[in-house]
């Protein structure tokens, strides 16, 4: 019988699929392959008409069905009411994989999920492979991310959640002739344990900004004081980029953990990551190594972070910031 692979189309609340889920959809191809061809299918619970709306963007990432459980009080996200269609998908075609973007909404359900179907739950993956048995090897840090543990799971469906930005989405296109199997549950007799009531915007904006930016000039512990970073602002500003920074950065109140990058902060994958006073703990680089090209500034020649920069200025990040601010101002 042929394997399955599932994937949770996680909708926004404005009502477009979730970037996480292309990501796992390329991903996912790979696994496939190595399930002798496994189908690759995509959960969406969604309002009425997502489906169809959506169809092209499923073939293009190589979806074979899509399983849609439309209904328009699955507007606003509402857990029980997912959890049991979920769960009713999950059981009617038992698939081996079961995958989830690491969201508010996605680590909302799927620990709902796994202890519902008693199936392990790998979460805030940060690879996955099929191991030579043929099973999910999910891979993520584990003693406060002094080490990497690769998990495996007995039950079905092996169950991961993966955080936004550690996988590519497809470049090209992976057409397939996709088929969408509308699905009904009956949602009137789910006792509604959890509603959202009001939602509140956050008043900075600054995650969408580093999820989107180009060029991150990060900063660490080595950027000292508050003129570090403003240095660091000014060098992004003359090159369009945005600024991040290290756990230390954050502790020592330079910069706010909106901006902080790695295992317990964001993950991002710019053009190019500039890491200025960063050691390159391994914390850190979870969340940036994907960068496309990695330039390190740091004083010490054997700061770990150089073993995975592209280009590396061994020295004092307040002497090079200055000269390379004066030097982006004669390309300009
Ligand atoms: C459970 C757990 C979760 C964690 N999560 C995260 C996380 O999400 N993100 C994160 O970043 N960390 C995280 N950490 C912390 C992580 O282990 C490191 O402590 C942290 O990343 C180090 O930050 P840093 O590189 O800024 O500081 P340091 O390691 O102290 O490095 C500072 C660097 O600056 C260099 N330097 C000093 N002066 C200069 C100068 N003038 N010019 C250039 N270079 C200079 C030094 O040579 C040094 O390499 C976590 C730790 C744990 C245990």
């Amino acid at each position: 019988m042929t394997k399955k692979i599932l994937i949770y189309a996680e909708v926004t609340r404005e009502n477009y699929i979730h970037t996480v889920f292309f990501e796992l959809a390329n991903k996912a191809q790979e696994l496939a392959e190595k399930l002798n061809n496994a189908e690759v299918n995509a959960l969406l619970i969604s309002k009425s008409g997502l489906a169809e709306e959506y169809k092209e963007a499923f073939v293009n990432s190589g979806i074979n069905k899509i399983y849609a459980v439309e209904d328009d009080r699955f507007q606003p996200y509402c857990t029980d009411y997912y959890q049991k269609a979920a769960l009713e998908i999950i059981k009617e075609i038992k698939p081996e994989i079961f995958l989830i973007g690491a969201t508010n909404q996605g680590r909302d359900l799927a620990p709902r999920i796994s202890t519902a179907l008693h199936t392990g739950l790998t979460a805030d993956c940060t690879g996955l492979d099929i191991n030579e048995k043929g099973q999910l090897a999910a891979t993520r840090p584990t003693f406060g991310g002094q080490l990497m543990a690769t998990i495996l799971c007995k039950n079905m469906p092996q169950m991961a959640t993966v955080r936004p930005k550690v996988f590519k989405p497809a470049e090209k296109d992976n057409k397939k002739s996709t088929e969408i199997i509308y699905k009904n549950i009956n949602l009137d007799d789910v006792p509604k344990h959890v509603e959202i009531i009001e939602f509140h915007k956050k008043l900075q904006n600054t995650i969408n900004e580093l999820d989107s930016a180009e060029i991150i000039v990060a900063g660490g512990r080595g950027m000292k004081n508050s003129e570090g970073f403003q240095l660091l602002k000014d060098f992004a500003d003359k090159i369009g980029g945005v600024v991040g920074a290290s756990r230390v950065a954050v502790e020592m109140g330079l910069a706010s953990h909106d901006i902080q990058i790695g295992q317990t902060g964001k993950t991002v994958t710019p053009k190019l990551y500039i890491a200025c006073g960063i050691s390159g703990a391994i914390q850190h680089t979870i969340g940036m190594k994907n960068s496309n090209k990695i330039i390190a500034i740091n004083t010490d020649a054997k700061a770990p972070i150089f073993e995975i920069a592209d280009y590396g200025y061994i020295g004092d990040a307040f002497e090079i910031l200055p000269e390379l601010i004066i030097l982006s101002e004669q390309f300009k």
